[in-house]
């Protein structure tokens, strides 16, 4: 048996938390595979739990001028049916797991998982999204890339809890996730890549890259992205390796059991030329 509890508000939650000694669970996707044991024995799990995704304080897709605000326990299939959910990030969700797995996995669980193989988390560093972490006395704001420090490491407090995800409402002319995984579905990537571009007459407004699988964290890099800004797509086009090879100190992945790293570096490059081949 699993010591838990089933709160019914957000506020009893947090109190709970407050104690220190509770882990939250929400669709359990990355929890219970990580706290597997044998076939039908308890799962080894660290601290008891305090399940989360049947609060609808945190369930909710809502638009305001600025930003478009997802709750941490909205699952990936109502984000897959929303109209307020960018083009991107519901592309890149399809490439996540499975129908089965995509009706109780949230975006909080992607992003405090810290995975640094994670595809929705990919696509909101690309998106310069912010985390919105509450505990029962405070509620700070915190851009995803600074949130995420390491491999499963972040920011949040044993007595916080991811209480939402805001993303800028502009628009890009330009928004493409590319994911390489052992197989079409169900796969963890391999590596992956999102990119948003905007173009006005011919010359390049905005380049936002970030690499998923190639370092201790989702990778990205503001400074590189800003060298293409004010381009001609000409330029770009013509030193199409110089431009992509910009990348290649950021994309620094290791050999595990789903790739190599020679074929992530090599195949992370390939996918920025792709994208700059369809401008
Ligand atoms: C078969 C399978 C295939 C998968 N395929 C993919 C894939 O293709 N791409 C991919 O990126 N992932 C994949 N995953 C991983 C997983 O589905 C996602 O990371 C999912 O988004 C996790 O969400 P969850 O709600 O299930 O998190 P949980 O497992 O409930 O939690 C994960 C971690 O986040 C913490 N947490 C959860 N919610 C919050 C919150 N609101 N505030 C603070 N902490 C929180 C938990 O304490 C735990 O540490 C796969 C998993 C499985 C089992």
């Amino acid at each position: 048996m699993v010591t838990h509890h089933i709160p019914s508000t957000l506020e009893e939650t947090l109190k709970l938390l407050e104690t220190n000694l509770y882990q939250v669970m929400c669709g359990g996707t990355d929890l219970m595979v990580q706290s597997r044991s044998w076939a039908n024995t308890v799962p080894k799990l660290v601290k008891p739990l305090v399940f989360i995704s049947q609060l609808s304080e945190l369930n909710f897709i809502e638009e305001t001028p600025d930003y478009i605000e997802i709750g941490s326990v909205t699952s990936y299939e109502t984000l897959l049916n929303s109209s307020l959910v960018p083009k991107v990030l519901k592309d890149t969700i399809i490439e996540i797991a499975a129908p089965g797995i995509r009706h109780v996995g949230t975006l909080g669980g992607n992003i405090a998982n810290a995975s640094p193989a994670a595809d929705a988390v990919c696509t909101l560093i690309a998106l310069d999204a912010i985390v919105e972490i509450m505990s029962s006395n405070s509620i700070r704001t915190e851009k995803i890339c600074d949130f995420i420090i390491g491999v499963k490491k972040t920011t949040l407090k044993p007595n916080e809890i991811i209480r939402s995800i805001k993303i800028p409402n502009v628009e890009h002319d330009y928004a493409n996730f590319y994911k390489v995984g052992g197989r079409k579905a169900d796969a963890i990537s391999k590596v992956s890549l999102c990119v948003l571009c905007n173009v006005k007459d011919n010359i390049i407004t905005k380049f936002r890259i970030a690499f998923g699988a190639v370092g201790p964290k989702v990778a990205s890099n503001i400074k590189t992205d800003e060298l293409f800004v004010g381009k001609t797509i000409d330029e770009i086009k013509n030193n199409i390796d110089d431009y992509t090879k910009k990348y290649a100190s950021l994309i620094t992945p290791i050999d595990d059991q789903r790739s190599t790293k020679e074929y992530r570096h090599k195949v992370a490059l390939n996918m920025i030329k792709a994208f700059i081949e369809t401008l």
